[in-house]
């Protein structure tokens, strides 16, 4: 799609403006129901798209991801454009920088059509619980979008932008692309700089691409990848290639593979279908699929749901009232303050934060306190390097591994909200790849038919540490080659 675009661009037949306004144009029509963008910004991406369409007038060459329309998830900052992680704690804060992602991307001249919808501070697993709005599935509006970055999932799904950037931290890029029927790579852990990425669990966080394609995918990854001196978890991983140009790469003998813990006899019939099929496909186009163990698989779950909270409850504690965004007593009606210091932090929270954000407080609050520490944090920290080593010992016999992004298609709005365990069982197949580092991509395998609806499902491939050429290529050749 992008490679298109960019021809007809650079061929005359469109203009960069003509790109902004078109997809505005379906942004005014669906957004009424989708309610993907938390903030749009019609004016300065088509000032951003002139800059584009001087530079093709005067001849210069221009990059393929110039003058494209994209979005940004809610918790990147883009300079001088509200920024709140679709938290009521940052209602009025206006991001101050660029984040480094974002910077790579305006060197390039990408266009940004506004900032999506989340799940508050990037906790949660369908956008239900941003504080603004309801994201709705484009494949069904009376599902949810995935989540976290389900704003950026369902603006790509609907047509509304080319491109996104999502977060992700147990799986918010891969489950909502996988529900939405669209493509998104996490990236390896230090691939990707986090600076100007509100920290949520920052030894699990990374920001990556989500679109319609791999080859899509693959060309916003290359532009934003790569060793960042703000961020000192960035690798210098060498030479960051243009990774579009290596997707053809022969996947001949490539071994896939298939973790018995992942496919047990609860797993969905439906998708065990699918991911049979895919697997068949893989095997036509000369690679190997072998079965594999990964013994320590059923202690990922609850693993991830210590430490993402631990950090969570750290890394949250800047939301005081003094230092960013709301403060009840600024925002008090006039009148003599009367609230001290501890008021303020306190009521500031209790009024700024919702439910889900108060409830990973309090659990990393918990495990993290004197007496608990040991029992709870120290033990998922070791549980965590036995999710590692059982990954290293696999990539001994195997080049990737694969699975289902998720156990089950998008469910309903309302669905999970009252359980939040529920909520969490679903990330079970994409908290690992956080856990251990891999870089892991989703990508569609198929529909399951509901209720009338066609409801897409996506297979998940995690690869070597740095190896996101040898995903991005095998996915490419799953999607293109038949
Ligand atoms: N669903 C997971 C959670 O709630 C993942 C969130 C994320 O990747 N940001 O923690």
């Amino acid at each position: 799609m992008i490679r298109e675009l960019h021809q007809k661009l650079v061929a005359g037949e469109c203009t960069a403006v003509s790109l902004v306004e078109q997809y505005f144009a379906v942004i005014e029509k669906q957004e009424g129901e989708i309610l993907a963008f938390l903030t749009l910004r019609k004016e300065q991406a088509l000032e951003e798209a002139r800059a584009v369409d001087q530079r093709i007038a005067s001849g210069e060459a221009i990059d393929l991801l110039s003058g494209i329309p994209g979005a940004l998830k809610d918790n990147i900052l883009l300079a001088g454009v509200r920024a709140t992680s679709a938290s009521k704690v940052l209602d009025s804060y206006i991001a101050p920088y660029d984040a480094t992602v974002v910077a790579r991307l305006k060197a390039v001249q990408a266009v940004f059509l506004g900032k999506t919808n989340m799940d508050e501070f990037a906790l949660g697993s369908s956008t239900e619980s941003s504080a603004y709005q309801v994201t709705k599935n484009p494949a069904d509006v009376t599902r949810v979008p995935g989540g976290t970055s389900g704003g950026s999932a369902a603006a790509v799904a609907s047509g509304e932008v080319v491109w996104a950037l999502g977060s992700d931290t147990g799986g918010s890029i891969r489950q909502p692309a996988a529900f939405c029927g669209v493509v998104g790579l996490k990236p390896t852990y230090g691939r990707v700089s986090r600076y100007g990425l509100m920290a949520g669990a920052s030894s699990l966080d990374q920001i990556g691409p989500i679109a319609r394609t791999v080859e899509d995918v693959a060309i916003v990854f290359s532009r934003i990848a790569g060793r960042d001196p703000h961020d000192a978890t960035t690798a210098d991983s060498g030479h960051e290639k243009r990774y579009e140009d290596f997707l053809d790469s022969d996947i001949k003998g490539k071994k896939i593979g298939v973790p018995k813990e992942y496919f047990s006899e609860n797993l969905d019939p439906r998708i065990r279908a699918l991911t049979d099929a895919a697997l068949e496909r893989f095997r036509t186009l000369g690679a190997e699929v072998k079965e594999i163990s990964l013994p320590h698989s059923s202690y990922a779950l609850p693993c991830y749901y210590i430490i993402q909270p631990c950090e969570v409850s750290s890394n949250l504690a800047r939301y005081d009232g003094i230092r960013y965004g709301l403060s009840v007593n600024d925002d008090a009606p006039s009148g003599p303050r009367t609230s001290g210091l501890l008021e303020t932090y306190l009521d500031t929270r209790r009024h700024g934060l919702g439910p889900e954000v108060k409830r990973r407080i309090m659990l990393g609050t918990h495990s993290l306190s004197s007496g608990y520490y040991d029992a709870y944090y120290l033990k998922a920290q070791k549980v965590r390097a036995l999710l590692k080593q059982d990954f290293e010992q696999s990539f001994n016999e195997v080049d990737f591994i694969f699975s289902p992004t998720t156990p089950e298609p998008a469910f309903k709005i309302g669905e999970k909200t009252t359980d939040p365990l529920k909520m969490y069982l679903g990330d079970i197949y994409t908290v690992t790849a956080n856990l251990t580092g891999v870089p892991a991509l989703s990508f569609p395998i198929g529909t399951v038919a509901e209720e009338g609806k066609d409801l897409p499902i996506g297979g998940q491939l995690m690869g070597r540490w740095f190896d996101e050429e040898g995903l991005l290529a095998l996915a490419h050749a799953f999607e293109t080659k038949r």
